[in-house]
């Protein structure tokens, strides 16, 4: 059943292809992938993105003729290469910027960036802001980060490096002074900043982190925020000091987790980089680069944005050198394409590279190769869903919650109802909640959004009084945007409810709460022979409503067996609160049910879930694939027409990394709801490499997708 077709055979069906094969593209890449025609920003052109990432031991060892014929041949539109910050890769005069001890009288940084830019790459000066030596800590100690008792912080791996503080004259005297090095003696076309903004909101107690809000506070987050914008603009001045086209970026961590607000950085950023490079063996779903397209794709408006597929060994333990398995690598790199950030290639220095491990480079060059065959269809204008998920990075960096329970889970629990429902829904950022923004969904979800400010439960009132939908779960605006409890849920108006208590957990391991079904609706639809579904390991009580769909029967004994009984078989206290007015419906769940379903699997709750989600979203789904197994789909409007993305989930590895080998999956029927006046001429597989018929009546298309490896794109060609 399994089937090993391998990658490099659909690579030589192209023939069969050529009419699928984008002309523009295909004579653009003639000259090395970068001219854009027209008008087009050279930024909106790039489909393929590498990186060596150089080491300290690069410039004994590296081939650089090699390197650039490397990333040249899988038509890499853009590659990184090292300047630093930490050590030197060409011949700097800036003071305390270190040169490598086997660069020598070389120019690496200019040996690398000419052999690039003469093939046509673009090249992004890559930076790190954030260690310096003890030289530097010795006659500039105000740069640096301190412990409580005023110690410089080490970097774990090497004390010898120690960590710099942001809100220092590091950040506005020492890098701007390499980055005016670099744009004096190269042409660049931006600067990019790695190991900054930290992943984590930093605690530091310089002279001047003193003066600040006390650390890990909404408070310290504003000033926080502020410095990123401040050094941002800083930064991307001077990138644009001898090119206007140049600009600055810098990292923006991973999933929905990063520290800066992302709202403020999609308003300044022209490219979105998330380094989210692959997931460990520690139970991460194999869907965390999707989640990280769609937090691109709420916050940059169709902007650029990559994320980093590391081809090395990621994970708890990171074998760095290493090539990882390349089902896992390859699926990453689907997900990176088919929720419409831009792949981008990594390898860790030139012994990974060319020397001892050279696994990853054949692949490279097999999955940039099919992706560059259709580069036109990866081209996106929008997104076809009707469903919008708040992110909360509030929530996410403020939010204390009840004993070990993450918001990650939280996410994860919802996103696998969502996948299993084979939903169509788009990340919506909690800071751009404008009416015209929403508009687009016929239901937004707030997965324990529990931190809101007043404006934004206003603009929510606003978009349920035009006829939006609502499901909302647990403590979602029990919280101001500055983490103040509330004393009433911010959004009690429009969901129809008072809280009635503190949150109620169980004691030691007993039954959480059941909800028992009192009457029949279609969230309960499918629920037969049974009078009880399971509740979630915390709730928050609300007041009783009228006639209640499902009511709470509270916890008790799981052990011993012989008390383990309700003593308390039926309460008046709501499991949901539901409410319809006009055409616009609300649930409330005070159980954090997305998060019991993460952690303890439970298909009812899967299932009460995504019945919720159906009703408050009613039947207008853009989009439908009905067929067998795990699925993650996108639709887009693209330029050439549309896509359908299947990225085949079913799989021992889903849940756990990494993925071995790949387990197929039948037909997928396609039913796609146009907007009014498109036609559609043709439908074509971009991995199976041919043409599928379709019937069109009005403005419906369908067509079936007769089964899915890995990842299938549809792509439809329409006027
Ligand atoms: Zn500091």
């Amino acid at each position: 059943m399994i089937n090993r077709r391998s990658f490099l055979k659909a690579g030589a069906a192209a023939g069969t292809l050529a009419a699928l094969t984008d002309p523009l593209s295909g004579t653009a890449h003639a000259a090395a992938g970068l001219r854009a025609a027209g008008d087009v920003p050279w930024l909106r052109t790039l489909r393929r993105i590498g990186q060596t990432n150089i080491t300290e031991h690069d410039p004994a060892v590296m081939d650089v003729e090699g390197w650039a014929n490397y990333w040249a041949r899988v038509k890499a539109g853009a590659v990184f290469v090292s300047v630093t910050g930490i050590l030197a890769c060409y011949p700097t005069t800036v003071p305390f910027h270190r040169k490598g001890k086997y660069l020598g009288d070389r120019d690496f940084f200019g040996e690398l960036n000419a052999a690039a830019r003469k093939r046509g790459m673009r090249t992004i000066a890559r930076m790190s802001p954030d260690l310096n030596w003890g030289d530097a800590l010795a006659a500039h100690p105000e740069w640096f980060m301190r412990d409580e008792q005023g110690q410089a912080l080490e970097t774990p791996d090497t004390p010898e490096l120690f960590q710099t503080c942001m809100f220092t004259g590091y950040m506005t005297d020492y890098m701007p002074a390499i980055m005016r090095e670099i744009n004096t003696r190269y042409d660049v076309d931006g600067f990019y900043m790695n190991g900054w903004p930290m992943f984590n909101l930093p605690v530091c107690y310089c002279a001047i982190c003193r003066k600040l809000p006390p650390a890990k506070t909404p408070a310290y987050w504003e000033k926080f925020n502020d410095r990123v914008m401040e050094l941002w603009k800083l930064y991307d001045g001077i990138a644009k000091e001898k090119n206007a086209e140049a600009f600055y970026f810098a990292n923006m961590g991973g999933g929905i987790h990063a520290t800066p607000n992302l709202a403020q950085v999609g308003a300044v950023a022209q490219w979105f980089q998330a380094d989210n490079q692959g997931r460990g063996g520690q139970g991460e779903p194999v869907w965390g680069c999707t989640q990280q397209g769609r937090v691109c794709r709420a916050i940059m408006d169709g902007k650029m944005a990559a994320n980093v597929t590391g081809s090395w060994s990621t994970g708890p333990l990171r074998w760095r050198e290493s090539f990882k398995s390349p089902a896992e690598v390859r699926m990453w790199l689907n997900e990176t394409a088919a929720s419409g950030m831009v792949p981008y290639y990594h390898v860790i220095g030139a012994e990974a590279g060319m020397g001892e491990d050279q696994r990853w480079e054949k692949f490279g060059e097999e999955y940039f190769g099919w992706t560059a065959k259709h580069d036109t269809h990866f081209k996106n204008k929008r997104t076809m869903a009707n469903i919008g998920v708040v992110i909360g990075q509030r929530t996410n960096l403020f939010y204390q919650a009840p004993n070990d329970m993450t918001m990650q889970r939280n996410m994860d629990g919802l996103y696998s109802a969502l996948l299993e429902g084979r939903f169509f829904f788009d990340f919506v950022h909690e800071d751009r909640l404008e009416l015209e923004r929403l508009t687009k969904y016929a239901a937004l979800i707030l997965p324990n959004i529990a931190l809101l400010s007043d404006e934004q439960c206003a603009q929510l009132r606003a978009y349920v009084e035009q006829g939006g939908s609502l499901l909302a779960t647990f403590e979602t605006s029990m919280y101001s945007n500055q983490n103040h409890r509330r004393g009433d849920i911010g959004l009690a108006d429009v969901l129809g409810i008072h809280a009635a208590g503190p949150v109620i957990g169980r004691r030691g391991n007993s039954n959480p709460f059941y909800a028992r079904i009192e009457r029949q609706h279609p969230i309960v639809q499918g629920f037969t022979d049974t009078n009880w579904l399971p509740g979630a390991e915390y709730r928050l009580p609300v007041a009783a409503v009228e006639n209640p769909v499902l009511t709470v029967v509270p916890g008790f004994v799981a052990y011993p067996p012989e008390l383990s009984y309700p003593p308390v078989r039926q309460t008046t206290e709501p499991a949901v609160v539901l409410r319809e007015q006009g055409r616009s419906r609300t649930a409330y769940f005070p159980g954090n049910i997305e998060h019991s379903l993460w952690i303890g699997g439970n298909t009812d709750l899967s299932h009460l879930l995504q019945n919720t989600i159906r009703w408050v979203a009613g039947d207008g789904a853009p989009v439908r694939i009905e067929g067998d197994g795990l699925i993650e789909a996108f639709a887009w409007e693209t330029e050439p027409g549309f896509a359908v993305h299947v990225l085949n989930y079913t799989n021992p590895n889903t849940h756990r990394g990494w993925l071995r080998e790949f387990y197929p999956i039948g037909e997928q029927r396609v039913r796609l709801q146009l907007p009014a006046g498109r036609t559609v001429q043709r439908v074509a597989l971009l991995r199976a490499e041919k043409e599928i018929p379709f019937r069109a009546s009005g403005d419906v298309v369908e067509f079936a997708i007769p089964s899915v490896e890995d990842y299938e794109v549809a792509a439809l060609t329409a006027s």
